[in-house]
Order: C-alpha cells, then structure tokens, then sequence
C-alpha cells in the first residue's frame, strides 16, 4: 500500500469547544490507483487530506492519534524538515482555487520552472524548458507562447491545468485533489477529471479525489470511501456503492444525484443537515437523519462492520440497506 491510513483522529480547538473534525479514519490508496473520498462540508475530509499533508493549521488543529503510513513509514513521527522533503518530492496536493493558489505576478513559466530550479537545482533555461514539456502533459495548447503569461490570463480550467501541472513538476508518487473542479462548470469539470485520470494511469501514481459530488467522481474512482461527522461509513468499489449502497446516508446521496439509468425518478435530498463537530449525536451521529433509524442507533456507535471483501458499512442494518 502507498498511503495507509489508519485511525487518525484530529481535533480542532475553538472557543466554543473541541471540534471532533476526525474520528479514527482509516483508508488506503496503492499506485495506480483513485480513492475517492465523498462527503458534505465538515465532514472531514479536507481535514484528514490536510493532515496527510502536514498542512493542518496548527494550532488550533491537533492530531490526537493514528498513523500516516507513506511508503510504510509513518509521516507523523518524522521530524518537520524531512516531512517538508517528502511533502514536495513525493507527494503533493491540488486545491479548489486556482487563482488564490498561483502567484499573480509571476508568468506560469517562472513558477513551473521555479519548482526545478529550487528542489531539482537546474538552470533557469533548463526549467522553463520543463516548465514547456509539463504544460503540453496537462494539454495546454500553444504551450511555448503561453509559458510567459500570468495567471489571470487563462480560464478556469486551464488554471486548474497550471496547477495540475505544479503539483506533477516533481513526480510524486501521490497526489491529493481537494475539490478540484468545484469552481468550474460541467463540461471543464468532467475534461479535468479525464485528464487526472489519465495522468494517474500514465504515471502510475496513487491518486486521491475529495468531492462533495458523487457524480464527477463516479467514472474516474476505483473506490470511494463515503465520509460523515469525521467518520468513514462506507467503503466500496465505486461499481458496488453505485449498485447496492450498504449505508442510508450513501442511499441518500445517491438518490439526490441525477443519474441518467433513472430517469424520471424524482430526486430526494437528505433531510436535515449534518451535526456540528462541537456535538455530534451520541450512537450513530447520522441517526437525526435516518430514515431507517432504530432506538439502538441512538445508543452504540455503529462499528465499521466487513460487508464483504473490499466492502465495510458502518450501520447497524447494512443488510437491510442492501436489500433495500
Ligand atoms: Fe441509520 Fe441506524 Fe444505520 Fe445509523 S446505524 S445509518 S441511524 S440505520
Ligand atoms: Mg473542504
């Protein structure tokens, strides 16, 4: 396993109290391979990515426990200098906003090239050549011309194209995309995840999709790993999830997203909205929106029970779920 994850719990300190961001989170992704990770807002799943990274804001964020195992070591007892080695060279993270992530001043040729010039030690001439060589990878036309424009001079997407391209410079062996393509409309959306994809398969790197839309990520996924209140409460090939949801709350987003092998069905929202990490409900923090809920589930905190081989659903009646 590239990354393995295993029971990460961080917590967020604020003057309301202590926000349970992230609950004992484990999950994996090998090379070659694309996890998503699906949930709401406050869910946990920036935070978790972020933690991966050691780009958590500390304080007030604090990981109280687990292991970030890379390549079988465990990133979280490395001290900060070679963590920032392996963060730059090996991993690396792309980010919803374009345009606040590039520097506004500088050609997008001087900031690819920056990321050899200062890990890779080349010329300046030498880089911008990469710099060239990486903008035609993520396809952006005319690259030799367009390498001395500034960032404000692209669209969206080609923004996204420029930081998709930064976060290659290095070939890391992982890669993060924390709502990549949020900003951006349908079309652009679904040309970006063809092209991670792609790269994925190109470069055999480990991948990593955060969205809040299980539908950008339906195509591209292996597996996801559907995430609540800090917790994970499914996992599954992305084929099977999309089959048979062994989870309400994955029924739940799969009934409000618009699939065209149900057309005319009618599209349900969840109802309510998710708890505040300053008080997630006792037993099963989904139960307030349950439309399966028992009195059980208001009491015991559901464990992550084994569904079948690559399957686990942290509900009380995943069996139920299932047959739905
Ligand atoms: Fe719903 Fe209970 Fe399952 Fe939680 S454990 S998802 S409340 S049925
Ligand atoms: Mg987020």
């Amino acid at each position: 396993m590239l990354l393995d994850v295993r029971d990460l719990h961080v917590e967020f300190h604020t003057r309301d109290g202590i926000a349970k961001a992230v609950n004992g989170v484990s999950y994996g992704v090998d090379a070659g391979e694309t996890l998503a990770v699906l949930g709401e807002s406050g869910s946990g799943k920036s935070v978790t990515a972020q933690a991966v990274m050691g780009i958590l804001d500390t304080p007030p964020g604090r990981i109280t426990g687990g292991e970030v195992l890379f390549r079988g070591r465990d990133l979280l007892r490395l001290k900060e200098a070679e963590r920032r080695r392996v963060r730059g060279a090996e991993m690396a993270m792309i980010f919803q906003d374009a345009l606040s992530s590039l520097n506004p001043v500088l050609s997008v040729g001087d900031q690819l090239g920056e990321m050899f010039v200062v890990h890779r030690g080349m010329s300046k001439k030498d880089a911008r050549a990469r710099a060239v060589e990486l903008m035609d990878r993520v396809r952006i036309p005319a690259a030799r011309e367009r390498v001395r424009q500034y960032p404000h001079q692209f669209s969206g997407g080609m923004r996204q194209r420029i930081m998709i391209a930064m976060a290659l410079a290095l070939e890391p062996a992982l890669i993060i995309a924390d709502e990549p393509t949020t900003a951006l409309d349908v079309t652009v959306q679904a040309q970006i995840m063809d092209l991670l994809a792609e790269l994925r398969r190109e470069l055999d790197m480990g991948l990593i999709l955060i969205t809040h839309d299980l539908g950008v990520v339906a195509d591209v996924a292996d597996r996801i790993a559907v995430m609540y209140a800090g917790r994970i409460v499914e996992s599954a090939p992305v084929h099977d999830l999309y089959k048979a949801p062994a989870h309400p709350y994955t029924r739940g987003l799969l009934e409000s997203v618009p699939r065209l092998d149900r057309k005319g069905r009618e599209l349900h929202a969840i109802r309510g909205l998710p708890p505040s990490l300053l008080d997630i409900p006792p037993g099963c923090a989904f139960h307030p929106r349950c439309p399966m809920a028992r009195d059980v589930c208001r009491t015991d905190v559901p464990p992550l029970h084994e569904v079948s081989g690559q399957r686990r659903s942290a509900c009380h009646f995943w069996r139920e779920c299932l047959d739905g």
